[in-house]
């Protein structure tokens, strides 16, 4: 992690790469492969918690999948019950398409690296090089003491609180009328209208 809903602002920064890209797609890719985590905590506690989906080979492949099926059957659903967004605009959007697979891809990819700066393993390059090989640099930095826990805590914090900011940006420069349209769908190129 950061704590899986702050990676959001990742997929919002993504967004404003290029209008072509599917916004709902970023921000379930973005935060696709946390989902792994209670189920290898509850159901393989002897393995790390962070691994098939945070590595680049398991995160591009299956994470892409999951993301493209949870933001087709999933995210519509939801963000129509909890935020009322118009049904339309949710279902045109996530509509399987090229765009959406690339930006569930570039989600997940980003969410790896993310991750990698603030974590003491990391399985990146899982199942080739061990996870625990790979300390965070971020984590280094805080290690004052040479204490990794320590420095991985530190660096939790850190970089929690950068997203916690960013989200605050996010919702003050979208506050007004549609503001919920605006988090969970993007902003609408020009041209819509
Ligand atoms: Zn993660």
């Amino acid at each position: 992690m950061p704590f899986t809903p702050l990676h959001y602002p990742v997929g919002y920064g993504l967004s404003k790469v290029d209008r072509r890209l599917s916004f709902p797609g970023l921000i379930v890719g973005s935060v696709i492969p946390d989902v792994e985590v209670l189920v290898l905590r509850f159901f393989f506690p002897n393995l790390l918690d962070h691994l098939v989906l945070h590595s680049l080979v398991g995160g591009l492949t299956l994470g892409t999948l999951i993301a493209v099926f949870v933001t087709r059957f999933l995210y519509p659903p939801i963000i129509l019950g909890l935020f009322g967004v118009n049904r339309k605009l949710l279902d045109d959007a996530c509509k399987i398409t090229p765009s959406l697979v690339l930006s569930c891809i570039m989600g997940a990819f980003f969410h790896i690296l993310v991750d990698i700066s603030m974590h003491w393993y990391n399985p990146v390059f899982w199942p080739w090089v061990n996870p625990l090989d790979i300390v965070g640099p971020l984590v280094l930095l805080f290690a004052f003491e040479g204490d990794i826990q320590l420095g991985f805590l530190r660096a939790n914090v850190f970089l929690n609180v950068i997203m916690v900011i960013l989200w605050l940006i996010i919702l003050i420069r979208n506050r007004g009328e549609n503001l919920w349209e605006r988090i969970w769908l993007g902003e609408r190129p020009p041209s819509s209208g």
